[in-house]
């Protein structure tokens, strides 16, 4: 048996209650959700937006 490690991070497929959403800039629906942040080398916050009906992302700047 070969063990498989996944390379792609897991993405959620469906918006999770409550979430706030976006717009997908790749399929257009309104099902881009926040989700991890991280920050570049001037220090500036960017938020990563999953997009749950295709799995593109996007990048937007975070206000701290
Ligand atoms: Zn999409």
């Amino acid at each position: 048996m070969e063990g498989h490690t996944p390379k792609k991070p897991w993405y959620p497929w469906e918006v999770p209650p409550g979430a706030e959403t976006r717009s997908c800039e790749a399929c257009g629906r309104p099902t881009q959700i926040p989700w991890i942040l991280r920050r570049d080398r001037e220090r500036r916050i960017w938020r990563r937006w999953i997009c749950t009906s295709c799995h593109a992302w996007t990048e937007r700047p975070e206000e701290e």
